[in-house]
């Protein structure tokens, strides 16, 4: 298990934070980690790609990365009643999570207007405190998004919580405390200025068929 800063086999640095796993490695191993040639949600261009659906395949596994990520929220003191995660791609990880934490597990999805809504009844106490849960985040969007709606409901955003967090610096784009279980940095290149465009190759937005990394 390396320290903060170690570099993985990818060359991209890894921070393994949960206590006592190392989620960097559940990740690799569990084909989490994709080489190709992408379009980032940022709309940048990159070689890796984090598919965090890969990991929660295997229930096995996403209770291994939920404990870890649960433990690193009770040790920053979040105490939530509530885990939220929004639909789809975070149900299963929010869901894992609330089992670890031993509270309640709700999710919000896109309305017809296309913003995050609190749909098939579920609702919040006044002030009831709420995690939201994401796999992954690279811009944090989705996240500020899902607290909107918590806050529209009446309840207190707890906190954010992420299995792989990809933003560089979520200080500046969150007001409540923010616990990642891992954090990964690849590099990334504006199009224009993109190697493996230059070199003739097309980008693909993720859900195509990159090749696993070795
Ligand atoms: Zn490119």
């Amino acid at each position: 298990m390396g320290g903060p800063g170690a570099a993985d086999a990818d060359g991209g640095r890894v921070e393994p934070r949960g206590p006592g796993i190392d989620a960097a490695r559940i990740l690799r191993e569990s084909g989490a980690l994709l080489q190709g040639h992408f379009v980032l949600s940022s709309g940048r261009h990159s070689d890796r790609y984090v598919q965090m659906a890969a990991p929660f395949q295997r229930p096995a596994v996403a209770e291994v990365l939920a404990r870890g990520l649960a433990a690193a929220v009770r040790a920053a003191g979040v105490r939530p009643h509530v885990v939220l995660g929004p639909a789809l791609g975070a149900i299963i990880p929010g869901y894992e999570l609330a089992r670890a934490l031993g509270v309640r597990s709700i999710f919000c999805e896109r309305a017809l207007d296309g913003r995050f809504a609190l749909r098939r009844g579920f609702t919040l106490a006044p002030g009831e405190p709420v995690l939201v849960c994401e796999n992954t985040l690279t811009t944090g969007g989705s996240g500020l998004e899902a607290m909107a709606v918590v806050r529209a409901a009446g309840g207190v955003v707890a906190g954010v919580a992420v299995y792989c967090d990809r933003i560089p610096d979520p200080a500046r784009v969150f007001d409540v405390p923010y616990v990642a279980l891992t954090r990964l940095s690849f590099d990334s290149w504006p199009a224009e200025e993109c190697p493996l465009c230059r070199a003739g190759g097309s980008a693909v937005k993720p859900g195509s068929r990159p090749a696993p990394v070795e």
